[in-house]
């Protein structure tokens, strides 16, 4: 049987001209003997407006009912596609996460797929019925309803090729592929035509909204082709493959960057083991995520500065943490909301010489001052003011050529 996975992103079903395209691309697969499965996300903006409803009433809202909120959106989705799909005289029906089912582990909002239950969808295959499957969703082992972590249909769409050895999983969205930067945000970023799995995990991981890192992270696990391409053009698309399959005369493939950071400086902290281990515990253990971490040896002896830094959206919980936390002394906190992190990606780097003195210095020139930097093998990064974001992007883009 020859499978194609198709995902529909949330502007490719944002209206219902948008569904009945979807209808259309599905039936075109159809027509090159492929079975389908259709992998749906929530119409654009439902998922936020129910993480709105949630937060009218708490901060705090019960993660399993926080879950069971927010995978509603992709009912709503996948059956109004099933439902075109019907009208145009074909078989399709939905499923949400639990009906197929499709299980998770982990922490509610940031569960992962473990394992699918082929049977019933297989059965429809065979029959010559669309599957349409809500995305962004599972059950655990409490038999709660789960979700992936936001932008998680992606995996949906991934762990469904791995399961059903799909020979194909298509990821349509509203651009056209992966690009060299966020293409609206740097009308000059190119296309790129194939990208290995390690950039695109950097990539995402970076801020590059367009495929959700974590799967990325169960393609490469599992050897899965993903081709990104637009729902409203027909036009070829990037590949996101093996690093041996990608040819690289680009040094760097290209500049992500996120918008909402903060940067926290905790002055005078007491310099003994474990401190910043006690800091860091309970963030962890909220799901806080703490990106990059500096400490400076203070002035005083026996005493340290530790800047770091976290999602804007996660401030006001960090702080109380912070304070209610009697374990760590320090004596001043220093918030900075306008922070962002621009970073260049490429496995080019590990050979070339010279590429972080390009980077700084292509920025020093713009007079764009670096706050924090952190580096990997494949990828440097550095926090800067959220105001010369563009500049700093646009300046890295063309001093590594990307522009071209
Ligand atoms: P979907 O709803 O289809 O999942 P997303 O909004 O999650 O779509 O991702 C697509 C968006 O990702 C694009 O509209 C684009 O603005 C953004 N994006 C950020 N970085 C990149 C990049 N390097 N290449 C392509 N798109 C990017
Ligand atoms: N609807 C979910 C979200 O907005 C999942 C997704 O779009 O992939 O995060
Ligand atoms: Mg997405």
């Amino acid at each position: 049987m020859k499978i194609v996975v198709l995902k529909f992103g949330g502007t490719s079903v944002g209206s219902i001209q948008r569904i009945k395209n979807v209808a259309k691309i599905s039936i075109s697969y159809l027509k090159k003997n492929y079975k389908i499965i259709v992998v749906s996300s929530a119409m654009k903006g439902e998922t936020n407006k129910l993480v709105k409803l949630t937060k009218q009433l708490s901060n705090n809202f019960l993660p399993a009912e926080y879950d069971s909120i927010l995978a509603t959106g992709e009912q709503v989705a996948s059956a109004l596609i099933a439902g075109r799909l019907n009208d145009q005289g074909y078989l399709s029906r939905s499923w949400l996460g639990w009906q197929v089912p499709i299980f998770t582990h982990g922490k509610y909002s940031h569960s992962r797929i473990v394992n699918i239950n082929k049977k019933n969808i297989l059965k429809f295959l065979k029959s010559g019925g669309i599957p349409v499957i809500a995305g962004f969703q599972g059950i655990n082992s409490d038999n709660r309803v789960t979700t992936i972590g936001r932008g998680g249909s992606d995996a949906s769409a991934i762990m469904l090729a791995k399961f059903f050895k799909a020979e194909k999983c298509i990821i349509y969205t509203d651009v056209d592929g992966v690009y060299t930067t966020d293409p609206n945000v740097v009308p000059k970023a190119k296309k790129i035509q194939k990208i290995s799995y390690e950039e695109m995990l950097e990539m995402a991981s970076l801020g590059a909204k367009v495929m959700q890192p974590h799967s990325i992270q169960d393609a490469r696990l599992n050897r899965i082709d993903i081709e990104v391409k637009s729902s409203f053009k027909n036009l070829p698309g990037s590949i996101i493959t093996k690093r041996k399959n990608v040819s690289s005369k680009n040094i760097i493939r290209g500049v992500s960057f996120t918008k909402n950071d903060a940067k926290i400086t905790l002055v005078g902290v007491k310099d003994r083991p474990g401190v910043a281990a006690t800091i860091f515990e309970p963030l962890f253990k909220n799901s806080i995520n703490v990106d990059m971490v500096v400490q400076n040896i203070s002035s005083k002896k026996k005493e340290t500065d530790l800047t770091f830094t976290i999602k804007n959206e996660d401030l006001l919980k960090t702080k109380k943490l912070i304070r209610k936390n009697k374990k760590i002394k320090f004596n001043n906190i220093l918030i900075d909301e306008k922070v962002s992190k621009v970073s260049i990606v490429g496995v080019g780097m590990i050979t070339t010489p010279g590429v972080t003195f390009r980077m700084f210095n292509a920025l020093a020139k713009k007079n764009i001052n670096i706050l924090v930097i952190s580096t990997s093998e494949i990828k440097i990064s550095v926090l800067i003011d959220r105001k010369n974001l563009k500049k700093a992007v646009d300046v890295l883009h063309k001093e590594f050529k990307l522009d071209i």
